[in-house]
Order: structure tokens, then C-alpha cells, then sequence
């Protein structure tokens, strides 16, 4: 390491093999899926994203169009056919045309499922389960916390959320925002390095959407590196650093809110966004 004090002479010194501020990178990423007595269809076609620490990006295009199997490949949920994902500089996954792909063992998959928080738009908690226990358990398996330290860090992260008083409840009580709300602490309870977010509110009811989009807004105020699939356009607007249109497998449209929702330069985004409008 440098000290501090001391000049870099190189920027290689500086920056050796990425830039530093690049946490997360999609690079040609391609998969075409073979359903039975379908033919053969083509869902990311060479998508390229880099995601900066910290940066909190908003995915919007058509239904159809690759958004929720691009965040799967992210954690492997899915396996791309072709193209390379990078973490914090090292390859989650590669593979190329000319080779077989090289996929994670067991255990990287368990290490990149902890340091990749995803959030669905089905809440997906265990139903048997107090709201504590979901939060608490993925700890305690996980991380190997102890129980009382993962309970007390669901409690903080409950009441960050605020449902702290919901602790012992089950989640098929609670409304659809209040169970999103237990999914986003429950994820968070890994200390995640970034957080996918699947669309979290089209599954709740208008009016509760908003305590979600507000725990959301908090993170990325916090400095959480996030990528968030929603339809929310006005919290796209005022909460992401950059928004990314999909289109037909790639990334047709990339820039700051100003520029995709007021200024696109694509007929196609145009198009999109005078429908959902
Ligand atoms: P979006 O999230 O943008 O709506 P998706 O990534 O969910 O798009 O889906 C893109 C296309 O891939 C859709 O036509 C969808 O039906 C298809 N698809 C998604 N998952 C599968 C799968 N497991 N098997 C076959 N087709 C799939
Ligand atoms: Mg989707």
C-alpha cells in the first residue's frame, strides 16, 4: 500500500486492474432459453453494465425484456450462456463461445448469494416462521451468527423498517408492504454488498407502496449499491443515479433520470414511456 502522504507516480499504481469505483459489471451477458416444444428464445442478447459503489440504478422497459432474468444472473439464480459478471473485480462467472463455461462452486455460490441481496416482487418469506426468525434465521446460517446477535440485529434492522412491534407476528398477518418491508431487513440481515430489487412493489397495494419506496429511498441515501426493476417512474426519477432501459435483451438506453425520462434518445423509450405514463 501507499502511504497517504506519498504521490502515486503511475495511475496503474492507482488503479491496477478496474476502476476502483466499479463493484459490479455485466459484460456481454447472453442467455437464450430452450422451452419444451417452443422454439429457442433469446432473452439477454449482450447486455454490458457497470455499476459504480454506492450508485443506485433504476431498470425500466417492457415486460419481456430481460430485466428479471438479468437480475437473476446477477446471483446465478439463472446461468447466462455466454459473457462474464465481475464483483468487486473478480469474475462471478465466465464463459465464452469458444469454451465450457466455468461456474462457481458450492461455496462461491453461497458467498456471492451473501454479498448479493435480492428482493422479489412475491415477498417469498417462510410462512411458518415469526417475521424475527425470518430475519434471524439466514444469519445464523449464513453467517454463522450466534442467535442472540443475529436477534438483536433483526430488531435494528425491523426498526429501520419500522416494524419493530411486528417482531412475533406471522408474515401472512401482516399487509404486502409490511411483508416487502420484512423481505428488504431479511436481505439486509447479510450485509450485502449490493441489493437487487425484482419489481418489489407491484405486488402491493398502491397506497402501501410508499412506506416500501421510502425503506428503499433510505438505503440508497445510505450509500447502498442497489438495482432496482420497477415501474415507479417518479421514484426512479428521484432516487436513482442513472436509469437503464431494457429492451429486447439489452441495454438500449442508459443515462441520469434527466436525461433517459426527459430526453431519450430512442423512439422505442419515447414510446414506453408515453404508455406507462
Ligand atoms: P421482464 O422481467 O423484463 O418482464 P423476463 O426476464 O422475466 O422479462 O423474461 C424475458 C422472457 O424470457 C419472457 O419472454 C419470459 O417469458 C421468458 N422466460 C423467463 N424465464 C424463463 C424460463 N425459466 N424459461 C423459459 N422462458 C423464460
Ligand atoms: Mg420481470
Amino acid at each position: 500500500m501507499h502511504d497517504s502522504t506519498e504521490a502515486p507516480t503511475t495511475l496503474e499504481a492507482v488503479a491496477p486492474t478496474r476502476a476502483p469505483d466499479v463493484l459490479l459489471s455485466l459484460s456481454r451477458l447472453s442467455k437464450t432459453f430452450h422451452p419444451r416444444r417452443h422454439a429457442a428464445l433469446p432473452v439477454l442478447r449482450g447486455v454490458d453494465l457497470e455499476v459504480r459503489r454506492g450508485e443506485a440504478i433504476a431498470v425500466i422497459g417492457p415486460s419481456g425484456s430481460g430485466k428479471s432474468t438479468a437480475l437473476r444472473c446477477i446471483n446465478l439464480l439463472e446461468r447466462p450462456d455466454s459473457g462474464s459478471i465481475r464483483l468487486d473485480g473478480k469474475p462471478v462467472f465466465e464463459a465464452s463461445d469458444t469454451g465450457p463455461a466455468v461456474g462457481p462452486s458450492v461455496r462461491a455460490l453461497r458467498d456471492l448469494r451473501r454479498r448479493v441481496g435480492m428482493v422479489f416482487q412475491g415477498f417469498h418469506l417462510f410462512p411458518t416462521m415469526s417475521v424475527l426468525a425470518n430475519v434471524t434465521m439466514p444469519q445464523v446460517r449464513s453467517l454463522g451468527r450466534g442467535r442472540a446477535d443475529a436477534e438483536r440485529r433483526s430488531l435494528e434492522l425491523l426498526e429501520k423498517v419500522g416494524l419493530a412491534d411486528k417482531a412475533n407476528a406471522r408474515p401472512q398477518t401482516l399487509s404486502g408492504g409490511q411483508q416487502q418491508r420484512v423481505a428488504i431487513a431479511r436481505a439486509l440481515a447479510l450485509d450485502p454488498e449490493v441489493m437487487l430489487f425484482d419489481e418489489p412493489t407491484s405486488a402491493i397495494d398502491p397506497e402501501l407502496r410508499i412506506e416500501v419506496l421510502r425503506v428503499m429511498r433510505g438505503l440508497a441515501e445510505a450509500g447502498m449499491t442497489m438495482i432496482v426493476v420497477t415501474h415507479e417512474l417518479q421514484f426512479a426519477r428521484q432516487v436513482a443515479d442513472r436509469i437503464v432501459f431494457f429492451d429486447a435483451g439489452t441495454v438500449l438506453e442508459c443515462g441520469p433520470p434527466e436525461q433517459v425520462l426527459d430526453r431519450p434518445r430512442h423512439e422505442r423509450v419515447r414510446h414506453f414511456l408515453t404508455a406507462v405514463s
